[in-house]
């Protein structure tokens, strides 16, 4: 049948560029981050006022602001708290939280955790460059054992965290891991991970040029090997995917770990949400009631 409807305008990048330019170093490993979400969000015709950015503290949580989507710039570590905060508003948004490893897996342990085992539907991006780069270089915790920092001249003492162990045993149903000089995997693994319904966690390995002189991008290239080039590989194997995490040296493996699909995302699991998002109920209020719930708070 013959429609005057003008079909939908496909979304380019540049629909995509922030109001603001990056204020990374030149060479930051986030620029590549941020160029291969952009470029999923692309791939998946994801328009970007169905999308919302929330972010933390430190160089990579500045993210939100160079991205035309709704977001937030939130706490130290509460990230993630405030994103399922809004996918339990808005289950219908694709939610993005960004962030780096001091932020994660620093002061936000404790959420990620939870999140995880909570099966909150978004996906979390860690920009990990195993050291805190807009405090100006202090240990982190995925600084290796021995690294020389600002807060530990004589070397780390403390063992690193293994995010993507961690992840595994907090039920993550989503678990990836990609290198951000390798950005035609990272944008695939950022797809798998917006598209799989619960969890997603993707560490990136993103080096800090300033202050990391150690986890340089000549330093991973000759490592990462990616997983997916393992035929024998099965990213459903939970105990091979925690094998594979623990290995760590002259090959470090990127790709996607482990995904399983059979756990309800939190909000589907949630009955009172089957009626459909909060927001359009809220919306069902009517504006003399709204009002006079703001007259009695101000
Ligand atoms: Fe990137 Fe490091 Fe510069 Fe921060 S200090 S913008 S992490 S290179």
């Amino acid at each position: 049948m013959a429609t005057d409807m003008a079909a939908p305008r496909q979304m380019v990048l540049a629909d995509l560029k922030g109001k603001v330019d990056p204020d990374w170093c030149p060479g930051c490993g986030d620029f590549g981050v941020l160029a291969a979400v952009q470029k999923a969000l692309v791939d998946l015709q994801i328009p970007n006022h169905r999308v919302c950015t929330i972010s933390g503290i430190g160089c990579s949580s500045n993210f939100p602001g160079f991205i035309n989507t709704y977001g937030m710039h939130t706490l130290h570590g509460r990230s993630l708290p405030v994103a399922t905060g809004v996918k339990l508003a808005n289950h219908e948004l694709t939610v993005l939280v960004t962030g780096g490893d001091g932020d994660g897996f620093g002061i936000g342990v404790g959420h990620f955790v939870h999140a995880m085992r909570r099966n909150v539907d978004l996906l979390y991006i860690v920009m990990d460059n195993q050291i805190y780069g807009l405090t100006t270089g202090q240990t982190s915790p995925t600084s290796r054992l021995g690294m020389k920092t600002k807060s530990m001249p004589f070397g780390n003492i403390e063992t690193p965290i293994n995010p993507i162990t961690l992840a595994l045993s907090s039920g993550a149903t989503f678990v990836a891991r990609g290198f951000s000089g390798e950005q035609k995997h990272l944008t695939e693994l950022i797809k798998q991970g917006i598209q799989h319904k619960g969890f997603s966690f993707l560490d990136v390995f993103s080096p800090c040029v300033t202050y990391n002189h150690d986890n340089t991008y000549q330093w991973f290239r000759p490592r990462v090997k990616k997983l997916e080039d393992d035929a024998a590989y099965d990213a459903t194997d939970w105990a091979a995917a925690v094998e594979r995490s623990l290995l760590w040296g002259e090959e470090i493996p990127i790709g996607k770990f482990f995904e399983r699909t059979d756990v309800p995302a939190l909000h589907a699991a949630e009955p009172v949400l089957n009626a459909g998002p909060l927001v359009e109920g809220i919306t069902r209020i009517p504006p003399d009631v709204v009002q006079s719930f703001i007259d009695e708070l101000t």
